[in-house]
């Protein structure tokens, strides 16, 4: 197959039109079959449930070619879980494991040809996510929903070798206790922009947010969970009923202990320890792991011994281990790599 004539060393992290995506209606009570299309607009009503408030649930994952020349995805299973938990909590219908993971698999075949080769550092990002369809004015759920997944290539997360961020300790919520913190919702992000915004006019990558209920411990990003790295070697991760379960930091976890020998703690962490630790990492799907080199807590700075030019040697590490993996290099665990062409 003829890969398109795209320069992967060099799009960015933006929206490229694919050949085909996936949609599925679920009407009366049941999901309709599903089907791939070229059409890339979705027409809606003006009174959608999705439009008015806000029913819409998403997820995130990504294919790529390993090194035996494979398409693969990773762990494309976890995303149809956390999916299902997300639509329960929104009273959104659940699409079925078996059905998603299929479904990720028909777009990426339908769009193999955009999907990056083998050491480009692009990979071809995948978006499964559904929204309540018909219209609603009382607040109730909706009855019709699509359910649709697109792909779109994405260029190399670390283009021009690796940046430690900056992150600021920021002075809005996340998620409320009790509340959506801990499903993948387009509602966290629609509120969590006006953060980001200001974050990045002050000169800031990120915003490390705080525990709703007392705003004293480490939560996470708007997109990312916490990785801490103690002075002793010791891989710290935040635990909370508000963080979003990260397949990757998930991955990390099993990583730093399986292969190699850490000591992992997951328990809640307070701001006031983080001064302590030598290394810190933003996990997600987009970079794996993406070293923070300095936070900023209302002008007092915290300055990671790791320092602003690289990753700690712990974070590296982990980031060498999961990406081996993921590429076919080193071992993966049963069912982690879901192997596509
Ligand atoms: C998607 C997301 C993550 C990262 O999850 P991965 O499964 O690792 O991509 C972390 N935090 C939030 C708030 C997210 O929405």
């Amino acid at each position: 197959m003829e890969k398109k004539n795209i320069d992967w060393g060099n799009i960015g992290f933006g929206y490229i039109q694919t050949d085909k995506r996936y949609v599925s209606f679920f009407k009366d009570g049941a999901w309709d079959e599903g089907v791939l299309t070229e059409d890339a607009n979705v027409v809606l009503n003006e009174c959608a449930g999705v439009l008015q408030y806000a029913q819409t649930i998403f997820e995130g994952l990504k294919a790529y070619t390993t090194e035996d020349g494979h398409i693969v995805a990773f762990r494309p299973d976890l995303n149809a879980e956390r999916m299902e938990s997300s639509a329960k909590r929104l009273e959104m219908p659940v699409f079925p494991k078996e059905r998603f993971v299929d479904a990720v698999t028909k777009v990426v075949e339908a769009n193999a040809a955009y999907v990056p080769p083998y050491g480009s550092g692009a990979t071809l990002y995948i978006r499964p996510y559904m929204f309540g369809f018909n219209p609603v004015i009382g607040v109730k759920p909706a009855d019709v929903y699509q359910f649709r997944i697109l792909c779109t290539p994405v260029g190399p997360y670390f283009k021009g070798g690796v940046k430690p961020l900056t992150i600021r300790v920021s002075d809005f919520d996340r998620a409320a206790p009790h509340g959506t913190g801990n499903i993948k919702a387009g509602l966290n992000y629609a509120m969590s922009l006006h953060a980001i915004v200001t974050a990045h006019a002050e000169g800031y990558d990120e915003n490390m947010y705080l525990d709703p209920g007392t705003r004293t411990k480490v939560e996470e990003t708007g997109g990312a969970n916490f990785l801490f790295v103690t002075r002793d070697g010791r891989v710290v991760t935040p635990r909370s009923d508000s963080i979003l379960p990260s397949i990757t930091r998930r991955s990390l976890v099993h990583v730093a202990k399986e292969y190699l020998g850490l000591e992992v703690e997951e328990r809640e962490v307070f701001l006031e320890e983080v001064k302590d630790f030598a290394e810190c990492g933003l996990c997600g799907t987009a970079a794996v792991i993406s070293p923070v080199g300095k936070i900023v807590d209302h002008g007092k700075e915290i300055c990671l011994p790791s320092g602003m030019t690289q990753m700690g040697p712990v974070t590296k590490k982990l980031y060498d281990t999961l990406t081996g993996i993921q590429m076919g290099r080193i071992e993966a665990p049963e069912g982690w790599i879901h192997v596509i062409q």
